[in-house]
């Protein structure tokens, strides 16, 4: 008998890139139950621009009376100012005690390197736990629009202008922050080596530093997932990218669930359909929506491997 699971990073009916993840929080946590995850922990989302507290009323609306399992809520910010810095007490008070940063998608989710800090002092004096998307979305960014110059707008582009050291160089200034703020760090969907190595030594020198992985970055990979013939490889546009099988990073994935170093394998459940949505970026990779299936089958495949 295995007990019932919990899924700590899903996006049920996410709105990304003009459109909304096709799983609404019914159809979603039916199949979290089928697959025996029996709680998710989704993010309710304030992007640039909005208020926390409204933003977290929207996704509690979304969700009651709709779940077929327990759920609860991170929360994003997207805009970390006065106004929000002060909001993350009174949610921290009803219950909302992580908040999901993102060093990636600038003009959307992003936050700068002060913004980082503030928002990490803060939880250093609420008792809130800061979890980050590490990657270098501004240099992201100057590669994808490169790529997309010269014509190379297959969605293998989004893995290959996604480099891993843009993650484990985002991974090593999160943590730095941190250290900086007092505060404890959580990485979401680490994905690769070089992000792993940074999260190894903070933890060897005692830091409170953690990371989660996803089934997507132990088992799928850039060449034969994302780099599929034709446009198929959309199917398989997640951030961060699936990683190259030509270096050690699912090999070493799999020894930090083992060392620990992974304290936790999550789904980033966030599924578009093909049709409709995926084929927004029929002719660029960039304007593929973000985000892969994977609520169901994280039980199986984890007990698997
Ligand atoms: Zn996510």
């Amino acid at each position: 008998m295995v007990p019932g699971g919990i899924d700590c990073h899903t996006h049920m009916e996410l709105p990304f890139g003009g459109t909304f993840a096709s799983d609404t929080f019914e159809i979603g946590t039916r199949a979290a139950a089928w697959g025996g995850t029996t709680t998710i922990i989704d993010f309710a989302v304030q992007k640039t621009g909005e208020n926390l507290r409204d933003c977290l009323d929207l996704w509690h609306a979304k969700a009651e009376g709709e779940c077929a399992v327990d759920y609860a809520f991170h929360m994003v910010m997207g805009g970390v100012d006065e106004a929000a810095l002060k909001e993350m007490d009174a949610l921290v008070d009803e219950g909302i005690t992580s908040f999901k940063l993102f060093m990636a998608y600038p003009g959307v989710f992003y936050s700068d390197d002060g913004q980082i800090l503030r928002a990490m002092q803060k939880a250093a004096n609420n008792g809130a736990l800061i979890t980050m998307h590490a990657e270098n979305g501004i240099a992201i960014d100057v590669l994808a629009e490169q790529a997309a110059a010269r014509g190379q707008t297959d969605p293998v582009y989004h893995g290959i202008t996604r480099p891993s050291r843009m993650e484990g160089e985002a991974t090593n200034r999160a943590i730095q922050l941190a250290l900086v703020a007092g505060a404890p760090v959580y990485f979401v969907h680490l994905s690769a080596s070089e992000a792993l190595e940074r999260v190894a030594e903070a933890r060897d020198a005692g830091h409170n530093v953690f990371a989660e992985t996803c089934p997507q970055y132990l088992y799928l990979n850039l060449e034969d997932h994302l780099g599929a013939p034709g446009f198929a490889g959309a199917g398989f546009v997640c951030s961060p990218p699936l990683r190259t099988k030509e270096h050690t990073h699912h090999k070493d994935l799999w020894r930090g669930l083992r060392t620990n170093d992974l304290a936790i394998v999550a789904t980033d459940h966030c599924p578009f359909c093909m049709k409709d949505q995926k084929e927004l970026g029929k002719d660029d990779f960039r304007a593929i929506p973000n985000g892969i299936g994977g609520v169901e089958h994280r039980m199986d495949l984890i007990y698997q491997g």
